[in-house]
């Protein structure tokens, strides 16, 4: 093997572990400088990409790794001017001949569409089909059939990819000013704008789209600056039958500290979800994929994986990601056995495997905190926060006794708990970011 076809194996593995988004800022540009036995030098193209990894993905990336070739024990992180460019990236490296398809980062810049996501490739089964027959009534007739169009579901259930094949499509028919835009984004742009005093010159650009598609709308609960301004983007788009289109992980109505005006706007056009598959969609999703892959997987194995990998279709294709890099690896076909054991720590249901000194190491280890210190009644400031979160996942994975938790922690007070879940809770459910970290710590606690 040699260190690219090790890298991007690796690459396959932390893929799934990793968000999309944390995915494309910290792994995409990085490389494996050399690769000597035991020993592997990764280089990144800046000192704060080298800081990051090392500080938040050093145990994901040994583990991936080490997962490839058992021989890994030791990754060391570089600075380094070889960085490959994003567009070097993509398409990968060959493994075996055969190529694994990653996400490729086809950004158009006029529109912030990515290029990839096209109905072409969107596979329409039950637990999509609303959401979809909206979209294509969007797309027959913009700002005309149903305006707002909100989708909302689960994490990796498809939205970005239905929300920008519209928008890709327009863009392709139409002669149409198109903005795709994140919520958090957004929320960063008119709060710098209103910084900078730039903000009527934002709002006019955005009021002049004939589309306007944002992505995570949940993210602007809480942020009342942005809230007013973008009320009045909606109205002025609305009034001129410009297409709005949204996504969120939940209803209008369960997104706390939401406006009551925005609320009822967006309940104002078509509300669309879309569940989670079940059994024959999922079936469907992975015998496309294989396709589309260009790769062969036994119909068993497929079996397997649509029964044991049931909460979305993004855990579907890193479960299959993950097998197709195996099998070129190996060069041979997998069974379900084999599959089995590739797969074992995203099939093995959570709360199984943990315990209390398990979360507790998990998120020391996270935050780079002696465990000493999470444990103890040290009052330091960068101490708290991280108590808070494994307060919180005691709670919440584990049903711990308030008192019981307190105890863990040097004798705390069960309201101190009370408070530090309850604010956690709050948090996570407002803070993609905060969601993210929590995710990628649970990572840590259930995925060995
Ligand atoms: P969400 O925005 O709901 O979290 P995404 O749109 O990011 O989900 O989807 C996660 C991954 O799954 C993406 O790679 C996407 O292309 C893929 N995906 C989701 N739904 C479908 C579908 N119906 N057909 C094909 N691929 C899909
Ligand atoms: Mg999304």
């Amino acid at each position: 093997m040699t260190k690219e076809e090790l890298w991007q194996a690796a690459l396959a593995r932390l893929q799934f572990s990793v968000s999309r988004a944390n995915f494309a800022a910290w792994f995409k540009e990085a490389v494996i400088l050399d690769w000597q036995g035991d020993s592997v030098s990764i280089g990144t193209p800046n000192s704060f990409s080298q800081e990051w990894l090392k500080k938040k993905y050093h145990s994901d990336i040994l583990k991936a790794l080490n997962e490839v070739c058992s021989k890994i024990k030791k990754v060391d992180y570089f600075v380094s001017k070889q960085n490959r460019t994003r567009a070097e990236v993509s398409p990968p490296v060959p493994v075996n001949t055969k190529q694994i398809q990653f996400e490729e980062f086809q950004l158009n810049p006029r529109t912030g569409l990515n290029t990839r996501y096209n109905f072409k490739d969107f596979i329409v089964a039950s637990f999509n089909e609303m959401a979809f027959a909206a979209a294509e009534a969007v797309v027959r007739e913009p700002g005309r059939a149903y305006n707002p169009l909100f989708v909302y579901g689960g994490v990796g259930l498809g939205k970005t990819h239905l929300l920008q094949a519209v928008g890709n499509k327009l863009d392709e028919e139409d002669e149409m000013k198109i903005r795709y835009i994140s919520a958090d984004k957004l929320v960063s742009q008119i709060v710098a704008s209103i910084y900078e005093r730039s903000i009527e010159s934002l709002k006019k650009e955005l009021q002049q789209l004939d589309v306007l598609i944002v992505d995570d709308i949940q993210f602007i609960a809480g942020k009342e600056k942005t809230q007013e301004e973008f009320f009045h983007v909606f109205n002025a788009l609305y009034e001129k039958n410009s297409q709005i289109i949204l996504s969120s992980d939940r209803l209008p109505s369960a997104i706390p500290a939401l406006e009551k005006r925005l609320k009822s706007r967006f309940e104002g056009g078509m509300v669309v979800d879309i569940s989670r598959p079940d059994y024959e969609s999922r079936r469907a999703i992975l015998e496309t994929k294989v396709k589309e892959w260009k790769a062969e997987i036994d119909s068993e194995v497929l079996d397997y994986v649509a029964t044991n990998i049931q909460n979305n279709v993004r855990e579907l294709e890193g479960a299959l990601r993950r097998l197709i890099a195996h099998q070129n690896i190996k060069k041979n076909k997998l069974n379900t056995e084999v599959a089995q054991k590739v797969l074992k720590d995203l099939t093995r249901t959570q709360t199984k495997s943990a315990s209390p000194q398990k979360i507790i190491s998990s998120v020391a280890d996270f935050y780079d905190l002696d465990l000493k210190d999470l444990t103890s009644a040290t009052r330091k400031k960068d101490v708290a926060f991280p108590r808070q979160i494994a307060m919180y996942l005691l709670r919440k994975d584990l049903k711990k006794s308030y008192l019981s938790i307190g105890n863990l922690f040097g004798g705390r007070d069960h309201t101190t708990v009370i408070y530090a879940c309850h604010k956690i809770e709050k948090e996570v459910d407002q803070d993609g970011r905060l969601a993210d970290e929590v995710s990628m710590i649970r990572q840590r606690i259930y995925g060995e």
